[in-house]
């Protein structure tokens, strides 16, 4: 599709498409969220960073739980590392919590504790992409800017049947302005109009089965009027998904259970685990060394994360007689009714439980 022709397509649904929606999100659109009805930035921000790659449901409990604990930006921003990663333990993608911290901290550093008002500003904040930095700011202040998630992505490449690769960061930018042109023209409609494009992402506008004869905007729809809306968006980088191994030292003594903190950044970064090993060969040499007794394999543990499968095999093993020195390493003999104040991996948090 050229330019022009994408241009006149936009065009054409200008006039009823914003108006569409924020009908459909006004009587039908989720409201009862606890992030919505607000517009305090922090929470606001707070559920944006959570909802990346994690669904509603698991979402809720963490959020109620993460405010308690963290009620505004000044409290995270003064809470020690361990504790941030503690109350995100089990939400996955680590690096979101630690980019959650820092950013408090330049917002009360950078901003004085204020989160500010332009989505271009917030987009300088750590963890804070273009998308993300739109929603705030549309949701909490009503700037006029368009948020592009996987989500909306669909929405929109649905929509207009936009036929570009979106793996191309071009074809990206192209769609990114196709969404600017199609955002209501008032700065009050702009808070319901975000929300409407996330919920019908959300709802009837599914990866795999639309639900076209439901969907409030399916008169304007080019992808529905081709005959299958689901050959969009297009995106022809496919993810490789790769194999990973290692090994786990279980060591228990006294009731208590040998942990190590995961350096700062990478996979699990900050958390804290069993000692990890690349082989069974690698684990018996350091094991041997130390005068650990043989130990019992459990069964394997497996873990799908977004780029590979990761398969941990646990091997464990209760002391009678005293520790091993393990002074070449820092960790912590964790008392077994004190695990839950460590964060935890998920699958390990499983395995000990
Ligand atoms: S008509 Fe179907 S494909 Fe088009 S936006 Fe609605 S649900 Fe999505």
């Amino acid at each position: 599709m050229t330019d022009e022709e994408l241009q006149s397509r936009v065009e054409a649904l200008r006039g009823d498409f914003a108006p569409l929606l924020l009908a459909w999100q006004r009587q039908d659109g989720r409201h009862d969220l606890p992030w919505q009805n607000t517009r305090d930035p922090y929470r606001v921000w707070l559920s944006e960073i959570m909802l990346q790659q994690t669904q509603v449901t698991t979402v809720l409990g963490y959020y109620k739980r993460f405010l308690e604990r963290f009620p505004d930006v000044a409290a995270l921003a003064a809470a020690p590392q361990d504790e941030v990663m503690a109350a995100w333990a089990g939400l996955g993608y680590y690096s979101r919590a630690r980019n959650l911290h820092k950013c408090a901290q330049a917002v009360m550093e950078r901003h004085g504790g204020a989160f500010p008002r332009t989505a271009a500003e917030l987009a300088e904040l750590p963890g804070i992409g273009r998308s993300t930095a739109a929603a705030i700011s549309s949701f909490c202040f009503g700037e006029r800017v368009a948020i592009l998630d996987g989500n909306v992505k669909r929405v929109l490449g649905r929509l207009l049947a936009f036929d570009g690769d979106l793996a191309q960061q071009s074809q990206e930018k192209r769609l990114w302005r196709q969404a600017e042109a199609l955002l209501p023209a008032t700065e009050a409609d702009m808070p319901a109009y975000t929300q409407g494009l996330m919920d019908l992402g959300a709802s009837h506008c599914s990866p795999r089965q639309p639900q076209c004869l439901l969907c409030p905007v399916s008169g304007l729809c080019h992808g529905r009027a081709q005959g299958d809306p689901t050959l969009y968006p297009i995106k022809t980088r496919k993810l490789k998904r790769g194999q990973r191994e290692n090994w786990w030292l279980w060591m228990e003594h006294e009731g208590r259970v040998w942990l190590q903190q995961r350096p700062s950044e990478g996979l699990w970064g900050g958390l804290w685990t069993l000692p990890m090993y690349d082989s069974e060969e690698a684990l018996d040499a350091h094991r041997i060394s130390l005068g650990v007794p043989a130990l019992e394999t459990l069964p394997r543990v497996q873990h799908a994360l977004t780029h590979f499968d990761w398969v941990l095999h646990p091997r464990r093993v209760v002391l009678d007689g005293g520790a091993p020195d393990w002074s070449e390493r820092p960790g912590v003999w964790v008392a077994r009714e004190q695990l839950s104040q460590y964060a935890l991996p998920a699958p390990l948090k499983k395995l000990l439980d």
